[in-house]
């Protein structure tokens, strides 16, 4: 069923690599023209190469933002509405897991920061500036484009359950993703906009598979996941693909998971 998200404009964070990197091409799949937003302008260029090749009828433009930082934030989604007209669909999804988060004890304070400041204020500052855009949307019903818009913010499952694997930062930082996008969703509602947070399990992209850099440490979570195997990037795209499309009308302020069932899990299957 392609052309899910014919005409609507969007803006994906972290769009270099991973979740962002797949959710950018299946969306240019699905019709929408992308605004490509990464920190690293290398990665950026190359994902918006591989959309140039593959779908020649979508625009994208890779601008070069680090989301922890407002103007930078503000003039991503400005860029995003002079060169496109509107904005329909905000897809928080940059983030990082510091190698050197820890426990409690063993946590410095300038990796809590760095992780808060990515993690945490980066979602805030382009909820903010996606709410400002959404609303000054203009009305087509001709085309089915409409005021309001879907954002989507990308918390993880360790927002909803404890690893004795410690990242205190990144899963405090998720945990507060979780609180905010639904306090969002709330204040929203009536203006058309829509606010949802989707967590992964863990996956097989850089963010993970650099931090579990041995057999062992893949073991160690393996176990522990009912379908046996980590999620796929582009099984997350997917989840992101229905909550921006009109599929997901009636759905705010949830806690999607895209988590191979580990959150419902007791003991795994042998
Ligand atoms: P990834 O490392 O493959 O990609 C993340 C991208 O974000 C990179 O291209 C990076 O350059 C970019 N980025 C980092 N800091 C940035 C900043 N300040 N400004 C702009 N861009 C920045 O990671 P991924 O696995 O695709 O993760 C994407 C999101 O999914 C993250 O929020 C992560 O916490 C979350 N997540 C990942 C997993 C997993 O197992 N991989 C599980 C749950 C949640």
């Amino acid at each position: 069923m392609p052309g899910r998200l014919l005409s609507r404009v969007a803006l994906i964070t972290g769009a270099g690599s991973g979740i962002g990197l797949e959710c950018s091409l299946l969306f240019a799949q699905e019709g929408a023209h992308v605004a490509l937003v990464d920190v690293n302008e290398q990665a950026v260029q190359k994902t918006h190469k591989l959309i140039g090749e593959r779908y020649p009828n979508v625009k994208s433009i890779p601008i070069k933002a680090d989301v922890s930082k407002e103007e930078s934030v503000k003039d991503m989604v400005e860029q995003t509405v002079t060169t496109f007209g509107r904005l329909d669909i905000m897809f928080n999804n940059a983030g990082i897991m510091h190698p050197e988060d820890d426990n409690a004890l063993n946590t410095e304070e300038r990796i809590w920061d760095l992780t808060m400041n990515i993690n945490v204020k980066g979602v805030w500052w382009g909820c903010k500036y996606a709410i400002l855009a959404m609303r000054k949307n203009p009305t087509d019903e001709g085309k089915g484009l409409h005021t309001g818009g879907s954002i989507i913010n990308t918390a993880s499952f360790v927002a909803l359950m404890g690893a004795a694997t410690p990242q205190l930062a990144y899963t405090a930082s998720k945990g507060a993703v979780l609180a905010m996008t639904r306090e969002l969703a709330m204040v929203h509602a009536r203006e058309g906009i829509r606010v949802n947070a989707i967590c992964p399990g863990p996956l097989k992209t850089p963010l993970l598979m650099d931090f579990l850099n041995t057999d062992e440490k893949k073991q160690r979570r393996l176990v522990h996941l009912p379908m046996g195997r980590f999620g796929e990037a582009i099984e997350v795209a997917r989840g992101a693909l229905f909550l921006a499309s009109d599929d997901s009308s009636y759905v705010t302020g949830t806690d999607f998971l895209v988590d191979g069932g580990l959150s419902s899990c007791y003991v795994t299957p042998l």
